[in-house]
């Protein structure tokens, strides 16, 4: 039976309501009325339900898919502007007792060569990142009790932020690591984390199962009910996300959306970001032997609809999609991008060889940050190093109704340009130097309180003159 506010995952993510939801859309897909109606309803900004989404997706009417971009892109312009934010995934270990048959670092898999970083290793890496101008990581780490254990996870976080090198600092970690209990979760809150990030892969409870035949992974409640274990353990920010392409692509929509309901309805509050990875190629992976592959239209009209739908929720694309992919997608809805990524462990201090065959996922965009800093300016996209909501305190609910009000946005620009102006005065080519210099001086005048401008063009060039860290 559905009920958004159950504890138990069957309940929060019932296969019937899915099922129906995507009868009742399919039925509507040439809906004018209706469509209409969930359209009003998309433009006041308050999100709509995952039927409602559904409805969207499924529509078939191309004036009406016309509407539902446009509507995308000036929701994504209206709460997002045209910030970007930057970070990088930093790949901890690929030991793993999972089975999970989409991903090289299955147990069985033994072509790989197994690594996990010291903490001297995590240092040289998190030295390469921080000289690459990365401020953000997220962290990876395959599953195993006894080669990544909790107590690992918490020394590679306090080796991390304790890192000083040069001007860098690694200021907010997010943390991808699997399902854990609420006591592992308070150690992760504890450690300082910013977001705990878990993708569900599939929502078909029948499909994760198949996918997932061995290891602690297989339990499709203990992985779907995490995130209410990450925000019983105090963790306010929780990034959600499927990989397209195990499925079928309207079944994990409509489930993702109820997903994050659940959250709203059971915590009082939504994810913090969703991610929407597509499968890719890796060593012993083929993707064409998952059958549900999605094209670069669909990929662009769900983005479109999870920003209509959750217009406070961030969105991350990763280089997984190719710069032409990526480009589509920003404007469609996407706040975050990966840059500069390596998806091996210690791929970063030692870069991967051509033929190296312990990368998580073949990187489709594999441009160095630098590269991708200079291309988000050439498109009129602001570059963000920020991370100061979480080194405020402003996290969970608190985040969220700035976020709602829109007073966000009066710390969001600011930052974008002091922080983008740290990266330009200590990593920048001289043609992203320059590009970025521009942008600022013309960003600035966007600043609409006088006050804040006259702060921002203080700490600029202060910065100039060598001083960091500015946020507000
Ligand atoms: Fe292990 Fe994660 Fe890969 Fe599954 S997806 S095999 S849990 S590293
Ligand atoms: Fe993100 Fe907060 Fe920075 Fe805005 S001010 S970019 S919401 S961390």
């Amino acid at each position: 039976m559905y009920d958004p506010k159950s504890s138990k995952a069957t309940e929060f993510i019932d296969h019937n309501e899915v099922l129906d939801t995507l009868e009742y859309a399919r039925k509507n897909a040439k809906n004018v009325a209706l469509i209409d109606s969930i359209l009003a309803k998309a433009r006041e900004r308050t999100g709509l339900t995952h039927r409602e989404a559904m409805v969207l997706l499924d529509c078939e009417l191309e004036d009406k898919n016309e509407e539902i971009f446009s509507l995308a892109r000036q929701i994504k312009q209206d709460f997002y502007g045209n910030r970007i934010v930057m970070f990088a995934p930093l790949y901890l270990s690929n030991h793993c007792v999972n089975g999970c048959l989409y991903c090289p670092y299955h147990q069985k898999n033994k072509h790989i060569s197994r690594k996990k970083l010291t903490q001297e290793e995590i240092v040289r890496e998190v030295t390469a990142l921080q000289d690459m101008g990365h401020k953000r990581l997220a962290l990876e780490a395959g599953e195993h009790p006894t080669m990544n254990p909790i107590e690992y996870i918490l020394e590679s976080i306090g080796t991390i932020y304790s890192i000083k090198h040069r001007n860098g600092a690694i200021r907010r970690v997010n943390v991808n690591i699997a399902a854990t209990t609420v006591e592992n979760y308070a150690k992760l809150r504890e450690a300082g984390i910013g977001t705990y990030i878990l993708f569900q892969e599939t929502y078909h409870r029948k499909s994760y199962e198949q996918l997932h035949p061995t290891g602690p992974k297989h339990d499709y409640a203990w992985h779907t009910e995490a995130m209410d274990r990450a925000m019983t353990g105090g963790i306010d920010d929780v990034g959600l996300g499927v990989l397209f392409g195990l499925e079928l692509y309207r079944y994990e929509f409509a489930a993702l959306l109820m997903h994050a309901e659940h959250l709203e309805a059971a915590h009082g509050v939504g994810p913090h970001t969703i991610s929407v990875p597509r499968i890719r190629a890796a060593e012993d992976i083929d993707p064409e032997q998952f059958a549900n592959g999605i094209s670069d239209d669909q990929f662009a009209k769900i983005v479109a609809c999870v920003r209509i739908s959750v217009p406070y929720t961030g969105m991350i694309v990763s280089t997984r999609e190719s710069k032409e992919c990526r480009e589509r997608v920003l404007d469609l809805g996407i706040s975050q991008i990966s840059g500069g990524s390596r998806t091996s462990v210690g791929g970063y201090y030692e870069p991967e060889a051509e033929d190296d065959n312990s990368t998580q996922f073949d990187v489709n965009d594999n441009r160095s940050l630098d590269e991708v800093i200079g291309w988000l300016m050439e498109l009129g996209h602001i570059p963000s190093f920020c991370t100061a909501c979480y080194r405020e305190g402003r996290t969970g609910d608190r985040f969220m109704a700035l976020c709602k009000s829109g007073k966000i946005l009066n710390c969001c620009h600011p930052n974008a340009l002091m922080t983008l102006k740290e990266y330009l005065m200590d990593y920048a080519s001289p043609h992203t130097l320059e590009l970025g210099n521009a942008l600022i001086e013309n960003e600035i005048h966007h600043v609409p309180n006088l006050k804040i401008r006259a702060l921002v063009a203080e700490h600029l060039t202060a910065i100039q003159h060598g001083d960091r860290d500015f946020r507000l």
